[in-house]
């Protein structure tokens, strides 16, 4: 299940939440390294549900599953994106996938320099997307924190984070759209188990000869203590046999 990144790999964040243009939002202005044009990074896997040009280019990106949220939450997730100055390469139903590049700071809009405006909100793309609140601003409809909905990781250098608290993805936790499995944490030490390689053939009908326990040629052993209790993720090649020991 993916965990969303803050959409920016440089954090500086200009104005806050429920202050100034964002009053009875939890909108946030992401303005990147420095005064140029940055890029925003999708958070999760979504589509593009609503583009509206009128504006300031808001584009709205639901979750295609459900994701987690680091205060827990398993839902899916929509968040709103504005200021890109053109948005020419986007159209409802394109698919975005995590950590892509898809839209950039810009001052469409009435954006006095270049920044990213953004709103999370919990589920998915809902009514037609926002709501005119009581300040009388165009806010994410089902609005939520976005430190209660995107995680960081350490790419993301932190220049300004308005002192909210962005949780870190655990680095013990394997990433699931890593392309290379986490190192075995003994490997140097892992012997082949002393069995035959597994054949094509189907398995022997003697149930005497699957189990390990009873089997001589089959020895247990230990190839993983667990430090702590959590999810772990494991790459086997075909044929490779693995025995636990509680
Ligand atoms: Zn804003």
């Amino acid at each position: 299940m993916e965990k969303p990144l803050y959409p920016s790999k440089v954090m500086r964040i200009t104005q806050g939440y429920n202050e100034g243009s964002h009053l009875n939002s939890f909108a946030i202005d992401e303005a990147g390294a420095d005064t140029s044009i940055s890029s925003i990074y999708a958070p999760f896997t979504g589509i593009i549900k609503k583009i509206y040009k009128n504006d300031a280019n808001e584009v709205w990106l639901e979750s295609i599953d459900k994701v987690e949220y680091p205060d827990g939450t398993i839902d899916y997730m929509t968040i709103l994106f504005a200021h890109a100055n053109e948005v020419n390469n986007l159209f409802v139903g394109k698919k975005i996938k995590q950590n892509e590049i898809f839209y950039s700071e810009g001052t469409k809009g009435d954006a006095s320099g270049n920044h990213c405006h953004i709103e999370c909100a919990r589920g998915k793309f809902a009514g037609s997307g926002w709501y005119k609140n009581e300040a009388g601003y165009w806010s994410i409809n089902n609005g939520k924190k976005p430190e209660e909905c995107l995680w960081i990781n350490d790419e993301i250098k932190i220049l300004n984070n308005y002192n909210y608290n962005f949780k870190k993805i655990p680095t013990e936790i394997l990433d699931e759209n890593s392309s290379k499995p986490a190192p075995p944490q003994q490997e140097p030490t892992v012997q082949q188990p002393e069995a035959p390689p597994l054949k094509e053939e189907p398995l022997p009908k003697d149930p005497q000869q699957n189990l390990p326990s009873t089997s001589t040629e089959t020895k247990e052993q230990l190839i993983f203590t667990c430090p702590k209790t959590d999810l772990y993720g494991i790459y086997l090649k075909k044929g490779e046999q693995l025995f636990l020991k509680k």
